[in-house]
């Protein structure tokens, strides 16, 4: 669909937004990732770096931006509790001022935009598993509600914006999505199990392990956002995109354990504030609107994903010997 459309990808240098980059290069686009590298890193984009269909700006997108593009993902926010909880009010910030200023910048260009939403707007859902019809039990005022927040007034700008100014929005709703790129210091759980374990450090689980997530191969991710921006006008999300299989964290632990073939043994810590008990898309909208549902199973994409920390954290010992 884009032959050779300008593509904006916000926090295009961060786990996600490198991926997605890298895909739309494949296909043709040219493609500008504007980043402030807050979370995000160069590293990420070295396989695209010298494209010359790719551009890298520097930038914080709680700052106005002047571009000519034809489709917007924006990507921009850190995602891990552990950054996002740094430094919260720059996460409202980053939400809020930088939803508005990527939809200005829609709305001046009548570009297509798609918001990287999340599942946490279903905070500490009663439902389950999770549709998109579903509110959501979100605390306002509590550490989690600088991210849970910003996403929802995120979306509601979305949603305004369209009934306002009658632009073409996108608004996925992503569950926890894991794999190569992540940042070994990035906080969420997937990386520390597999680093934790890589290094023979025991498994940290907060609580007593019996809360549960549903893990998305960032592949699996990147397709579903890709067809819900080429998706018909019409369809306006928000949309679900996560992958199904429910674990709970012991039943992680116990799996990255088994395919690192670690000697780790598992630590229990405090469980943080507002951590949501349950999680799990209900993907039926993904699939009768985008023909999308997820391919790759935990055990393959750990596996994958074990290989990519394996290779990383071999070089960090190479360099320090
Ligand atoms: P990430 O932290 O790896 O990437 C976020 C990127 O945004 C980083 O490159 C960071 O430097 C950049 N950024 C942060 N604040 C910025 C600002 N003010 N201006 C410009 N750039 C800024 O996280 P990710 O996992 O790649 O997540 C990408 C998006 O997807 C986020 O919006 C996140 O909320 C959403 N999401 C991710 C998940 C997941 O499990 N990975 C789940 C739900 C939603
Ligand atoms: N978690 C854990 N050990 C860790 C990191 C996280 O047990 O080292 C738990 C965390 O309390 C939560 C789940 O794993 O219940 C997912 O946490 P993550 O930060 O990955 O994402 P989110 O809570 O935003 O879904």
């Amino acid at each position: 669909m884009y032959g050779r459309d300008r593509v904006l990808v916000t926090g295009g240098a961060g786990f996600v937004g490198s991926h997605l980059c890298e895909r739309l290069l494949e296909r043709g686009a040219e493609v500008v990732c504007v980043d402030n590298f807050f979370t995000g890193a160069r590293g990420n984009l070295m396989p695209i770096l010298d494209h010359p269909r790719f551009e890298v700006i520097r930038h914080d997108v709680t700052f106005p931006l002047y571009l000519e593009v034809d489709a917007i993902y924006n990507l921009a926010c850190p995602a891990s509790p552990v950054h996002y909880q740094h430094d919260p009010v720059q996460t409202t910030k980053t939400s809020v001022h930088g939803a508005i200023n990527m939809l200005g910048l829609a709305k001046r260009t009548r570009a297509k935009i798609l918001q990287a939403s999340t599942s946490e707007v279903y905070g500490d859902p009663e439902v389950h598993p999770q549709p998109e019809s579903y509110w959501g039990r979100v605390n306002p005022i509590g550490p989690r509600s600088c991210y849970d927040e910003g996403k929802r007034c995120a979306e509601t700008l979305f949603f305004d914006y369209h009934r306002q100014h009658g632009l073409r929005i996108k608004v996925a709703r992503i569950f926890n999505t894991y794999g190569p790129r992540m940042h070994p210091d990035d906080g969420r759980v997937v990386s520390n199990f597999i680093v934790q374990a890589l290094r023979g450090a025991p498994l940290t689980i907060y609580g007593d392990g019996s809360q549960t997530r549903s893990f998305c191969y960032v592949d699996d991710l990147v397709d579903g956002l890709m067809r819900l921006m080429d998706s018909d006008d019409t369809v306006t999300g928000p949309v679900n995109l996560g992958n199904p299989g429910e674990f709970t964290m012991r039943q992680l632990a116990e799996l990255v354990i088994e395919l690192t073939g670690s000697a780790s043994r598992i630590t229990h810590l405090p469980l943080p504030q507002d951590d949501p008990r349950q999680r799990q898309p209900d993907i039926r909208q993904a699939g009768e609107k985008l023909g999308w549902a997820p391919t790759v199973p935990l055990r393959e994409g750990l596996e994958r994903t074990i290989a990519y920390f394996d290779a990383l954290l071999g070089h960090e010992r190479m360099a320090a010997e």
